[in-house]
């Protein structure tokens, strides 16, 4: 069984065991300021504490179940973190300063370790899913990002399927929104678009915002590049956004990873207008980066392309004149050594700016 940790407890739990180490029950309170609004990460450095309590804390009840083992930073100041979880599994986490001056940065978090999916763009998906995040896994990668700088978005667009660990995760952001003070509209849970989850999560009004990654208006092609969604129609993923919209007032934003050559035709294009002619919505055209898509080591085991800036361009001009709002995100942090194709694909629609 895993070992407890200070934030796998739930508070409660965490003041028994503090008052068990000679403590009083408001010193794990003084924990999660220190940890919330400080950025501390070691009982070592919370000088408010008694060394005696720091100690037994230390011995027996560690702060956090994950440590950093992997730090890489871009020259656009893009970090990349690669965490190592209790039982030696590794999730990434990146943090994406903002181009503008007067903004904090965005955080992109992980809900799995793998992912089931299975896009064919993905070097995340070839691998399958090894296990779900616990609650406290997904809030620890905040607690990292933070100890790298401010952050005022966070985008729940890495490794894994957020849809099919959303209790875990919305526990995680129940703690982020109430005590980092990240609000709903700053948070981005990227999705294929299980219709029935989402369906079944919007009357709940979770504390986020929703994107739907679409990749083609054809519902053939899009059992080929989102495998877990054979079957499922278009329609029903985009009638379970239109749901969303009525539950939560939040309009969903469609992602659209282009890959060259493969869903980046005029054709395509149009027949995206015709599917989300009438919906409250944006999309957000992320070019696909064949080399982050790669595992380690293996530049060309991909086959897409990443599409030309003008194609698109065209292809966005066409939503545009279809009356959809459009933009094409480009990837940031390219220079990052990272194994997880996904988040530097999605990189760009993540930027926040
Ligand atoms: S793109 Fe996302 S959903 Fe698809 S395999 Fe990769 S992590 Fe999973």
């Amino acid at each position: 069984m895993e070992r407890e940790t200070f934030f796998s407890l739930a508070p409660e739990a965490a003041r028994e065991r503090v008052i068990e180490f000679g403590g009083r029950p408001f010193h794990a309170d003084v924990v999660r300021r220190e940890v919330f609004e400080r950025g501390v990460l070691a009982y070592a450095d919370m000088t408010s504490l008694s060394q005696n309590l720091r100690d037994r804390l230390e011995r027996e009840l560690p702060l956090l179940s994950s440590r950093e083992t992997h730090r890489t930073t871009a020259p656009d100041r893009t970090t990349k973190l690669l965490l190592e979880l209790a039982d030696g599994a590794t999730v990434e986490t990146v943090h994406m300063p903002s181009t503008r001056a007067d903004k904090g940065a965005t955080l992109c978090v992980s809900t799995q370790v793998g992912c089931p999916v299975g896009c064919p763009f993905c070097a995340s998906g070839r691998a399958g899913l090894e296990r779900n995040l616990a609650a406290h896994e997904i809030l620890e990668q905040f607690l990292y990002g933070r100890s790298i700088g401010p952050v005022s978005r966070a985008v729940v667009m890495g490794i894994g399927e957020p849809l099919l660990n959303a209790s875990n995760l919305i526990g995680a952001l129940a703690v982020v929104h109430d005590e980092l003070g990240i609000g709903a509209r700053k948070i981005t849970v990227s999705t294929v678009g299980f219709p029935e989850r989402v369906r079944r999560l919007a009357p709940t009004k979770p504390p986020f915002q929703l994107a739907i990654s679409l990749h083609t208006p054809d519902d053939a092609q899009r059992d080929e590049l989102v495998p877990a969604m054979a079957g499922t129609p278009i329609a029903a993923v985009i009638e379970a956004g239109a749901e969303w919209f009525r539950a939560t007032g939040r309009e969903v934003t469609y992602e659209y990873c282009l890959l060259g050559g493969a869903n980046d035709s005029r054709g395509h294009a149009e027949r995206l207008v015709e599917r989300l002619r009438g919906q409250r919505c944006t999309v957000n055209l992320i070019p696909y980066n064949p080399v982050a898509a790669s595992l380690p080591g293996q530049v060309s085991g991909v086959r897409y392309r990443r599409p030309s800036g003008e194609t698109a361009e065209n292809f966005r001009s066409v939503l545009e004149e279809g009356g959809l709002v459009a933009t094409v995100r480009w990837s940031r942090g390219l220079s990052t050594d990272a194994a997880c194709g996904q988040l530097r694909i999605r990189h760009g629609s993540a930027s926040g700016d």
